[in-house]
């Protein structure tokens, strides 16, 4: 496919299964059907209530920085079509996802049982506030932006667990990935990136604009 090879593994992308993943999943499936001919481009495209699909090298990065083995139990935040969400099921994690978006969280949800994602736990709800009856993860993948990473999302992993997402202003960010210790956090810097904001008590104000 076009895609894993040109705009995954030319850009660096090597983990064999994050690729077989990528490779598995079918996109076009997540994106609205207008929009389906896209799928496999390299762009974020949108998918209503003025949220989007991340573009395929993020999920990709995103996912193979997580360092998933089977089992590894993962929180997403921002559920959105429920791509990465599958990615990461597909690549053998179980996934609690939140969505703040009732409409989008519903169909991604059918969209799960559709494709036989089966192990994924899909809920509605502010997730800069985590899951904390379903805590402590291995990994948090935030998959819209946050001003800083919420103190009460890092105490939510275990200890070695690890977050990643994207964190700075509403129009430019980081994407970071932190190893949790509770006496100590290591925070590496993965690159620049633009995400939609996550809306929240621990994130972006809705006045902000959402
Ligand atoms: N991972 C998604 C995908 O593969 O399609 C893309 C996620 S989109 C870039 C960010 C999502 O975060 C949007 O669907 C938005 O509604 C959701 N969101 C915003 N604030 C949120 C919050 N506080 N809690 C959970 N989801 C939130």
């Amino acid at each position: 496919m076009r895609m894993v090879e040109h705009d995954l593994r030319r850009r660096g992308i090597h983990d064999a299964r994050v690729l077989a993943a990528m490779q598995t999943v079918p996109r076009h499936r997540f994106v609205p059907a207008e929009l389906a001919d896209e799928a496999y481009a390299d762009s974020p495209l949108p998918i209503g209530e003025g949220q989007t699909i991340s573009q395929p090298y993020i999920v990709a990065l995103m996912t193979e920085a997580l360092a998933l083995e089977p089992e590894t139990a993962v929180l997403e935040i921002g559920t959105g079509s429920g791509y990465q969400t599958a990615i990461l099921a597909e690549v053998g994690a179980r996934v609690w996802t939140i969505e703040r978006s009732t409409s989008l969280a519903q169909r991604a949800k059918s969209l799960f049982e559709e494709l036989g994602y089966d192990r994924i736990e899909a809920h509605v709800g502010d997730g800069t506030l985590g899951l904390p009856d379903w805590a402590p993860f291995d990994r948090i993948l935030a998959t819209g932006s946050l001003p800083e990473v919420p103190a009460g999302l890092l105490s939510q992993l275990k200890p070695g667990g690890i977050f990643i997402g994207p964190v700075g202003s509403r129009f430019g960010q980081r994407l970071v990935r932190i190893e949790y210790h509770p006496q100590r956090t290591t925070r590496d810097d993965l690159g620049s990136c633009r995400f939609v904001p996550l809306i929240g008590v621990d994130g972006w104000n809705p006045s902000d604009g959402a």
